[in-house]
C-alpha cells in the first residue's frame, strides 16, 4: 500500500511505520535547534539529579570515618544546591519541550489541513467525511497532546533512566548488573505490550470512525430514514458500531491491565537485588557502605522516570496509531507542478469513455463527444441515465476508469486546480460562504484579482447589495457579518466564475436552479455569467433544450441522439416523442 495513493479505495490509507518514522524524522529535523537544546537541558537535569543520592553516600562513608560536622554541612549544602539546579533546569526544559511540541503540532495541521483540500473530491465521497473529520479532530489532538506533554516527558525520563544506570555502574558494575537484570521484568512487559497495542489502538480508531460516520450519515439523512420508516434499521447499525467500539476498548484494556501489574513488581526487584548483593560485599569489605545506600537510592529513583516512561507509552502508542491515519493522506501536494500541461486550445473532446461508481457495474458505456467551442449544448434523458456522472467527468472532478475526457488534447483531470478553473468550472447551487470578507470569498476564484475587478464581477452577477455594506469589500461575511442570504449566497458563488473566467461551464440545471425563491434573481445572474462561453447543460426542461445548439440524448449511460432541435425532431426518435408530449400539453408556440 502506498499511503495516500488509493484512488479507488474506499477508505483513507493509513501511514506504513517506515513513513510515520520518516515523518517524524522531518519534524524533528524541521526545528533541530529547540530539540536539541531540549536533550541538552535534560541532561544536564539528569546529571544534577545525580549528585545527591552519591553525596548522601558520601555522607554515610564520611560520618563512619568520623568526620565533623562542617563536612557533613558542606555536603548537605551541596545537596540543596544541586537539587536546586535540577529544579530549574526541568522547568526550563519542560518550557523549551512545550514550545518545540506547540510549533510542530502547528506544522502537522497545517500539514493535514493542505492534503486533506488537496484529496480530490471523489476520494472524500467515497471514504465518507466522517473518516476525514475524526482524523483532522480526534487524531490530530491526540498527536498534539503526546507532542506537548508525553514525547517531551518520556525524553526527559528515558535521559534520567540513562543517566541513573551509568551511575550505579560506576558504583560497581555488579550493582549496575543486578539494576539490568531486575530491568528486564518491565521490559518482557512492554515488548508484549507494545507488540500487541499498536494494532489495537488502530481497530479503536477505526470503529470510533466508523461510529461518527454511522451517526453522521442518520443525522444527515434523518428526514429520509423517517420517511422510508428505516428507524429500526438505522439504530441496529448504529448499535453494531458502537458494540465494535466497545469490543475494541475491552481489547486496549485488557493489554493495559496486564502491563501494569507486571511493572509495578518488576519495580522491587532491583532495588532487593542491589541491597542483597550490595549487603554481602560489604560483609566481605569489598564494598563501603556509602556505595551499597547510593546504588539503592538510584534504583529507587529508577522507578519514577519508569513509571512516566509506561503512562505515556500508552498515549504514545495511541498517538502513534493517530499520526498513522493523519500521516495516511500522503505527502503533501507539491508546490505548482512545473510541467503541468497546458491545453492547447478550448476543445473538450469525450472519448470512449466508461466509468463505474465504487465496484460497481458501469453507469456510462462508451460515451463519445465533442464539444465545439462557443457552443450552447444540452443533455437530456431519464433519470439515471448517467447526465450527472458524465457533467462530473467534464468538470475534472472524477476520471474516467476507460477512455478520456480532455481539454485541448489535456486530461482535466490532470490540470491543477487554478489551471482547471480557468478551463473548465462546474456551476451547481452552492450556497458556501467562507467565513472571511467579501474579498476573501472572490479571491478563492483568482488570487490576484484587484478591487475593480471583484466589483466589476459583483456588478455583473447583479449583486448590488454589495455596494452598500458597511465596509464594501472588506466587509465580513458569515458569524457577526454580513449573513448574505440565499440569493446573495448564489450571486457570490457566480461572482467567482465570473472571476475564474473559465471558457466552459458545466451547468446541472437540477442543483443550479434548486431554490424557487431565488430562481428569479439567479436567473438574470447565471444568464450574465454563461454569456460568451462554451455551455454543456444538463437540462431538466425541454425548453432549454429547445434554446440550445445541439441537444444529446442520454439513455442508460450511452449518448443514443446528438443534433439540433429540429434535426432531432425530424429524426422522430426519443428525443421527438419527449418534445411531443411535453409541447402537446402546452398551446403551440406562437
Ligand atoms: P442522471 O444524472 O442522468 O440522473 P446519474 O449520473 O446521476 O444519472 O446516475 C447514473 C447512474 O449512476 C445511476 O444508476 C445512479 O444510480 C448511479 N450513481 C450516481 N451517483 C452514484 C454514486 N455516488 N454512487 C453510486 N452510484 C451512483
Amino acid at each position: 500500500m502506498t499511503a495516500g495513493s488509493q484512488p479507488t479505495a474506499r477508505a483513507l490509507p493509513i501511514a506504513e511505520p517506515f513513513r510515520i518514522r520518516q515523518a517524524a524524522l522531518r519534524l524533528i529535523r524541521l526545528d533541530a535547534r529547540a530539540f536539541a537544546a531540549m536533550i541538552g537541558l535534560n541532561a544536564l537535569a539528569a546529571g544534577a539529579g545525580l549528585v545527591g543520592p552519591w553525596l548522601l553516600g558520601r555522607i554515610i562513608d564520611e560520618v563512619r570515618a568520623g568526620s565533623g560536622v562542617s563536612t557533613v554541612d558542606r555536603l548537605a549544602l551541596t545537596i540543596l544546591v544541586f537539587a536546586l539546579a535540577q529544579l530549574l533546569l526541568v522547568r526550563y526544559a519542560g518550557y523549551v519541550g512545550h514550545r518545540f511540541g506547540e510549533r510542530t503540532l502547528a506544522r502537522i495541521r497545517e500539514q493535514f489541513a493542505d492534503r486533506a483540500l488537496a484529496l480530490p473530491a471523489a476520494v472524500v465521497e467515497r471514504a465518507g467525511t466522517g473518516d476525514l473529520m475524526t482524523r483532522g479532530t480526534t487524531d490530530v489532538a491526540a498527536v498534539g497532546a503526546a507532542l506537548r506533554d508525553a514525547g517531551s516527558e518520556v525524553l526527559i525520563a528515558g535521559v534520567q533512566v540513562l543517566f541513573i544506570l551509568g551511575a550505579v555502574f560506576a558504583l560497581d558494575p555488579l550493582l549496575g548488573a543486578c539494576g539490568v537484570l531486575g530491568l528486564l521484568g518491565i521490559r518482557f512487559a512492554a515488548r508484549w505490550y507494545l507488540r500487541r497495542a499498536l494494532i489495537a489502538y488502530l481497530a479503536e480508531g477505526a470503529a470510533n470512525s466508523a461510529l461518527a460516520e454511522q451517526l453522521a450519515a442518520t443525522a444527515a439523512g434523518a428526514r429520509t430514514v423517517e420517511a422510508l420508516g428505516l428507524q429500526q434499521r438505522r439504530i441496529t447499525a448504529c448499535q453494531e458500531e458502537i458494540e465494535r467500539c466497545r469490543s475494541t476498548r475491552t481489547r486496549t484494556l485488557f493489554l493495559r491491565s496486564v502491563l501494569f501489574p507486571a511493572v509495578d513488581i518488576s519495580y522491587v526487584i532491583p532495588v532487593v537485588g542491589v541491597l542483597l548483593i550490595g549487603g554481602v560485599l560489604h560483609d566481605h569489605g569489598t564494598m563501603s557502605l556509602g556505595a551499597v545506600v547510593a546504588s539503592a537510592l538510584y534504583l529507587r529513583q529508577l522507578s519514577q522516570p519508569l513509571d512516566t516512561i509506561l503512562q505515556r507509552i500508552e498515549q504514545l502508542q495511541s498517538s502513534s496509531a493517530s499520526f498513522a491515519r493523519v500521516e495516511g493522506l500522503g505527502p503533501a501536494p507539491q508546490a505548482p507542478p512545473a510541467a503541468s500541461p497546458t491545453p492547447t486550445d478550448d476543445r473538450i473532446e469525450v472519448a470512449d469513455v466508461r466509468y463505474a461508481y465504487d465496484d460497481g457495474s458501469d453507469v456510462l458505456h462508451g460515451v463519445n463527444l465533442t464539444v465545439l467551442p462557443g457552443e450552447r449544448l444540452v443533455i437530456v434523458g431519464p433519470s439515471g441515465a448517467g447526465k450527472t456522472t458524465l457533467g462530473r467527468l467534464l468538470a475534472g472532478m472524477d476520471t474516467p476508469h476507460t477512455g478520456s475526457v480532455t481539454v485541448g488534447q489535456v486530461p482535466v483531470a490532470d490540470l491543477d486546480p487554478d489551471q482547471l478553473r480557468r478551463h473548465v468550472v462546474l456551476v451547481t447551487q452552492e450556497h458556501h460562504v467562507f467565513l472571511g470578507t467579501v474579498r476573501d470569498n472572490l479571491q478563492i476564484a483568482s488570487a490576484g484579482a484587484t478591487d475593480t475587478e471583484l466589483r466589476a464581477a459583483l456588478a455583473a452577477v447583479g449583486a448590488d447589495w454589495a455596494d452598500e455594506l458597511p465596509d464594501g469589500l472588506d466587509t465580513d461575511l458569515g458569524h457577526g457579518g454580513h449573513r448574505p442570504d440565499g440569493a446573495q449566497a448564489q450571486q457570490l458563488a457566480l461572482a467567482r466564475v465570473v472571476l475564474a473566467d473559465p471558457h466552459t461551464l458545466i451547468l446541472d440545471e437540477a442543483t443550479a436552479l434548486l431554490d424557487p425563491r431565488t430562481a428569479r434573481h439567479t436567473e438574470r445572474a447565471l444568464a450574465a455569467v454563461l454569456e460568451g462561453r462554451t455551455v454543456v447543460a444538463i437540462a431538466h426542461r425541454l425548453q432549454t433544450a429547445h434554446d440550445a445548439d445541439r441537444v444529446a440524448v442520454m439513455e442508460d449511460g450511452r449518448i443514443t441522439e446528438l443534433g439540433t432541435h429540429d434535426e432531432l425532431v425530424t429524426a422522430d426518435g426519443a428525443y421527438a416523442a419527449l418534445w411531443r408530449s411535453w409541447h402537446g400539453e402546452r398551446p403551440p408556440a406562437p
